[in-house]
C-alpha cells in the first residue's frame, strides 16, 4: 500500500474533543473529504491519557461535553474519566467518524507549500496532502516532567500522572507526589489508602474549594429523558453560576473576598489551626492559579502514613528525593503530577508556514492568533486549544466549540473561493493580539503574585487563557468574516473586546 494519502479538504490532528467535534461538525455540513491522524490507538485525547486513580473532571458533566450532544445519562455532577472517555468513543462512533480515523498516525511535520497551496503533513503513518490542516491536538496533551536534577539516577519507578502504570501495584509502597495542581488533588486521596508511605511534595499551596459532587437519581435521568428542555436548563444554569464567578477573576474587591473566603474556610473546616494548616495556606491572591475542588484532599494529610513537605527538593538520588534541609526521602515511586506543556506548544515545532517558518519560531515570544485560530504566514491553518483558550472558570468543551464553528465557516470559505485560500493579514492578528494583551492587564493572572503557566515566562504575556467571560469567548471569536481577515484598517478594531473598565464591577 502507497504511504501517500490525499488530497484531502482537510486533515485535522488528533482526536479528543476539539478533534472528534469538529468532524462531526463538519460531517454534518456535508464536508466528508477529511481525516483525523491520531497518535495513539483510541480517541479521546488527554481524557484517555489521564487515567490516574481518582481522575474525573472538576467542571460539572452537563456543561463540560458536546452541545450537539448533550448526555441524559451522566451517572454524576462530575463524572469519572472513563465515563468522560466512553462519552467521546461514542461520540466517534454515533457520528460515523471512526472510520475517518488514521490511528497510531502522529503528526511529525506539516508544511505549506505556496506553489500549489497545500499542506503536506508527514506522520508515522503516511505523508498525507490536504488544503487545509488543523491542530486540535490541544494543550494539555504532552505531559511535563520535572527539570530535578538527578532524576534519572532514581533507582525506583518514576511516571507522569498522564501516563499512570494501571499494573504497577503501589500497596506496600513509599511514594512521592510532586504538585499540588488539579491531578494531584485528585490522585493524592485515592492512593493514600493504600500506599505505605506518602509524601506530597508541595512547591505552592493551591486554593481548594468544596466539590458538590452527588449521583444523579433514576428519576433525574429519566426526566432528562423525557424532557430534553430540563436537561438544557441544568446545562445553562451551571454555564451561567460559572460565569458569575468569573468577574472575581478580574480583581472586584468584595467578590475575591468572598471566594478567598470560601476556600479558606474550606481548609480551616478540614484542617485543624497549625503548622500543617499554614502550610496548606497559599500566599497568593485567590484565582491566580485554578481554584481546584475537593472534599478529601485536606483530610488525605490527617492519615498517618500520608505527609505534606514543603521544603524545595534540590536533587533526586538512587533511593529517593532530598530537599533543602538535607534530608533524603526514601522512595519506591516517584509521580511527577508536574502538568503539561501548554506554554511552547510540542505541535507549534513541527508546523512549517510560508516560506519553511517554523510556528514554534514565529511564537518564541509567546502564542498569539487571530480570533485565537489564525497566525499569519500560516494559510490555511488553524489552531483550537491554541492561544488564549483555556478557562479558569468555565468549560473547556464550549471554547473548543466556539473556535470550530469559526473554522468550520472558514474551511467551507477555503472549499468554495477561486483563491483556495485564506491568512490573516499580520495587522489585523497583531491588533487582535494586543486589544487581548490590554484585557490581561489588570487581572489576578498577572498581578495575584502566583508563578503559572497561563503566563509566558518569555514575554511576560498571559497567553494560555482567555481574560473574560466565556460567553465573550464566543462572542468575540466564532463569528467568522473574510473580510476581516484582510489588510483593511478599519477592521482592526474588534468588535466585542472590551478594553478593561468596561466589565460589570
Ligand atoms: P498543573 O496545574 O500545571 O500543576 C502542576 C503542579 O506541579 C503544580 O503544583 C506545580 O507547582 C508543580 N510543579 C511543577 N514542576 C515542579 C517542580 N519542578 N518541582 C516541584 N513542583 C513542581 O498540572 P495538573 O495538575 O496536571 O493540571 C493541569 C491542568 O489540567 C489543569 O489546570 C486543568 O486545566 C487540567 N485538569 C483538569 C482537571 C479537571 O478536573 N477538570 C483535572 C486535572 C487536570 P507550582 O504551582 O508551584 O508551579
Amino acid at each position: 500500500m502507497s504511504n501517500q494519502h490525499g488530497p484531502y479538504d482537510v486533515v485535522i490532528a488528533g482526536a479528543g474533543f476539539a478533534g472528534i467535534g469538529l468532524a462531526t461538525k463538519l460531517r454534518r455540513e456535508g464536508l466528508n473529504n477529511f481525516v483525523i491522524l491520531e497518535r495513539a490507538d483510541d480517541v479521546g485525547g488527554t481524557w484517555r491519557d489521564n487515567h490516574y486513580p481518582g481522575a474525573a473532571c472538576d467542571v460539572p458533566s452537563h456543561l463540560y461535553s458536546f452541545a450537539h450532544r448533550p448526555n441524559p445519562d451522566w451517572s454524576h455532577i462530575f463524572a469519572p474519566q472513563k465515563e468522560i472517555l466512553e462519552y467521546i468513543r461514542a461520540s466517534a462512533r454515533e457520528e460515523q467518524i471512526d472510520d475517518r480515523i488514521e490511528f497510531n498516525a502522529e503528526v511529525l511535520s506539516a508544511e505549506w507549500s505556496d506553489l500549489d497551496s497545500v499542506w503536506t503533513i508527514i506522520s508515522s503513518a503516511g505523508t498525507y496532502t490536504a488544503r487545509v490542516f488543523i491542530s486540535a491536538v490541544g494543550h494539555l496533551s504532552d505531559p511535563k516532567m520535572p527539570a530535578i536534577q538527578g532524576i534519572e539516577s532514581f533507582a525506583g519507578k518514576v511516571f507522569h500522572s498522564a501516563n499512570w502504570d494501571d499494573d504497577y501495584e503501589l500497596a506496600g509502597k513509599r511514594v512521592a507526589v510532586i504538585g499540588t495542581g488539579a491531578s494531584s488533588v485528585q490522585i493524592v486521596p485515592s492512593i493514600a489508602p493504600v500506599v505505605e508511605q506518602l509524601t506530597v511534595f508541595q512547591r505552592s499551596a493551591p486554593y481548594i474549594t468544596a466539590r458538590p459532587d452527588r449521583e444523579y437519581t433514576t428519576a433525574e435521568k429519566r426526566m432528562f429523558h423525557r424532557l430534553p428542555e430540563t436537561l438544557a436548563a441544568q446545562r445553562r444554569d451551571m454555564f451561567w453560576a460559572n460565569e458569575e464567578r468569573y468577574a472575581q477573576r478580574r480583581g472586584t474587591p468584595s467578590l475575591v473576598q468572598a471566594v478567598q473566603s470560601a476556600a479558606l474556610n474550606h481548609l480551616a473546616s478540614q484542617i485543624p489551626a497549625g503548622p500543617l494548616r499554614d502550610k496548606l495556606t497559599p500566599d497568593y491572591t485567590i484565582g491566580c492559579k485554578r481554584i481546584l475542588k475537593s472534599d478529601d484532599y485536606f483530610p488525605a494529610f490527617l492519615q498517618a502514613n500520608v505527609s505534606l513537605e514543603t521544603t524545595p527538593i534540590v536533587e533526586v538520588v538512587g533511593s529517593g528525593i532530598r530537599t533543602a534541609d538535607g534530608a533524603l526521602h526514601e522512595l519506591d515511586v516517584i509521580v511527577a503530577s508536574t502538568g503539561f506543556e501548554a506554554v511552547d506548544l510540542p505541535i507549534a515545532h513541527r508546523v512549517y508556514g510560508r516560506g519553511r517558518e517554523l510556528l514554534a519560531e514565529r511564537w518564541n515570544m509567546g502564542m498569539q492568533a487571530y480570533a485565537t485560530v489564525a497566525v499569519n504566514g500560516f494559510p490555511n491553518f488553524w489552531i483550537i486549544n491554541g492561544p488564549n483558550t483555556g478557562l479558569g472558570h468555565n468549560s473547556s468543551v464550549y471554547v473548543a466549540e466556539a473556535q470550530i464553528e469559526h473554522i468550520v465557516e472558514a474551511i467551507s470559505h477555503v472549499l468554495e473561493s477561486a483563491a483556495g485560500m485564506l491568512e490573516v493579514a499580520r495587522a489585523v492578528e497583531d491588533a487582535y493580539s494586543a486589544q487581548v494583551d490590554s484585557m490581561s492587564q489588570g487581572t489576578v493572572w498577572l498581578d495575584g503574585g502566583c508563578r503559572s503557566w497561563y503566563v509566558d515566562a518569555r514575554s511576560n504575556r498571559l497567553t494560555t487563557i482567555w481574560p473574560d467571560f466565556a460567553f465573550s469567548f464566543r462572542e468575540v471569536n466564532s463569528p467568522f468574516d473574510a473580510e476581516r481577515y484582510g489588510d483593511d484598517n478599519s477592521m482592526h478594531e474588534i468588535e466585542g473586546i472590551r478594553p478593561i473598565g468596561q466589565l460589570a464591577q
